[in-house]
């Protein structure tokens, strides 16, 4: 495991972090003199999670919680069950994840959890016996005003319940604002399941309309069919565009005409999966980066953005519904390329803004309707990106610099602001 901040992978999500950091200091003036904040979680917890499984073994998972920034407030950021979750991993996302709240100016630091555990091994029984243990173990620093999780890649509204009705036990009341993500019966939000495709797709939809491309009859290419990607994929179908190609864990099926995404979510429940879908034809994965599209989103793992990849995509935009999905190399060769690329720290923030949402209306035990929380997610959305689209024309820079100028300004104002303790 490492323990240090220097980076184990080239290519891995905290080098790739550290250099969009490099990147910004340049244009941080005297804030610059704070940066180093930025290349430095405040805090990292590794968790042993022992559990009984169904046949009677004691098996040991590893489980992670960093808080890389509380300066502008709480802790924020989801919890990843996955096979390759490393503290590294964590490190990075929990970083991105404060990048964001500030990008979208909402009252948080950052932060991430994850377990490396394959959750599709498991029996449902034992993925609440790790889930419930988990939570215990990083129980001492998370809570309604310390740190708040959320579901992110193989978690949901149910693991979020477990989460909340296991702090609720140790803290000996109910404690409904410690995640969010919840199913709506516990004080979960209208709106919270979809909201991160929404956003993808309002930021899309902005996008296109700032570079002239219309929506109706573009062509989209989507990596990845959980949760972001099917919510993604249904709302850019809903407007006229067609989506011509869908990748996840278990295959890629094209389709120049469009896909059916009514069909698509069918096979998924069905089957687990779109690998098998027979509405559009099955190509090997390697192809998807092949496709001719207006709008690539990937919305599946980070990483996924190679320099062979970048040289190879045809497409005008890409909107990372994902985090971190473009490696350092291949945002460079995009750029040189032409093509506009929209970062996760702005593209897929939907999320995090109806969690914030959620969390108000725990606090204040007064729910809003769905159009209210759609209505207000846009407003919040489409203000920050206008700032960040300023940003990025008034220093002459790609909208992921930007979006870490307007952030990393935010954060380390408050940084200076606040003074060093003691
Ligand atoms: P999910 O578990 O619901 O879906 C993940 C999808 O990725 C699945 O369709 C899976 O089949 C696919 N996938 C996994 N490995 C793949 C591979 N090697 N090749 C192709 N496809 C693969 O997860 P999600 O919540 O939709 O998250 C997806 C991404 O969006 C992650 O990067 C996550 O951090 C990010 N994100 C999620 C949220 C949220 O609210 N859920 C918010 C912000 C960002």
């Amino acid at each position: 495991m490492n323990l240090s901040y220097v980076p184990t992978q080239p290519d891995g999500p905290w080098a790739t972090y550290l250099s969009q950091i490099d990147e910004v200091v340049p244009y941080l003036g005297r804030l610059a003199r704070w940066a180093e904040t930025l290349r430095r979680p405040k805090r990292a917890l590794c968790v042993d999670i022992p559990i009984e499984m169904d046949d009677g073994r004691i098996a040991h998972f590893e489980g992670f919680r960093v808080q890389h920034s509380l300066t502008r407030g709480p802790g924020k950021g989801g919890v990843r069950y996955h096979p390759d979750v490393t503290l590294e991993e964590v490190m990075a996302l929990a970083a991105w994840m404060t990048i964001k709240n500030a990008a979208v100016n909402l009252p948080y630091g950052g932060a991430k959890g994850g377990v490396r555990v394959d959750p599709s091994r498991l029996s449902e029984r034992e993925l609440e016996k790790i889930t419930r243990r988990y939570t215990s173990e990083i129980g001492i620093i998370i809570g309604p005003n310390q740190d708040i999780p959320a579901p992110d890649v193989n978690t949901n509204a149910k693991i979020m319940a477990w989460m909340m009705d296991t702090y609720s036990m140790n803290v000996g009341a109910t404690a409904t604002g410690v995640v969010t993500g919840k199913p709506v019966a516990l004080g979960g939000s209208l709106g919270r399941v979809k909201a991160t495709g929404r956003g993808v797709f309002v930021i899309g939809r902005e996008t296109a309309r700032r570079l002239g491309v219309s929506l109706d009859g573009a062509r989209v290419a989507i990596q990845g069919f959980g949760n972001v990607g099917s919510a993604t994929a249904e709302l850019f179908a809903g407007n006229g565009a067609k989506i011509v190609a869908v990748q996840d864990h278990t295959g890629t099926v094209v389709n120049a005409k469009g896909l059916d995404i009514a069909g698509l979510m069918g096979e998924l429940r069905a089957r687990g999966g779109i690998g098998a879908y027979s509405g559009g034809d099955r190509v090997p994965d390697e192809h998807f980066w092949d496709v001719e599209s207006d709008i690539l989103v990937p919305a599946a793992l980070e990483g996924q953005i190679t320099a062979d990849r970048a040289r190879r995509l045809k497409t005008r935009i890409v909107l990372e519904g994902a985090n971190g999905p473009t490696l350092a190399e291949a945002d460079a060769i995009l750029g040189r390329r032409g093509i506009t690329v929209i970062p996760d720290v702005m593209a897929n923030a939907g999320g995090v803004i109806v969690s914030y949402f959620e969390w108000v209306q725990d606090f204040s035990s007064f729910f809003w309707t769905e159009d209210e929380i759609n209505v207000r997610l846009e407003k919040i959305l489409v203000g920050a990106y206008r700032k960040i689209w300023e940003t990025a024309e008034l220093h002459k820079i790609h909208l992921r610099t930007a979006a870490f100028v307007v952030a990393c300004e935010r954060v380390l104002l408050a940084r200076e602001e606040r003074g060093l303790y003691p």
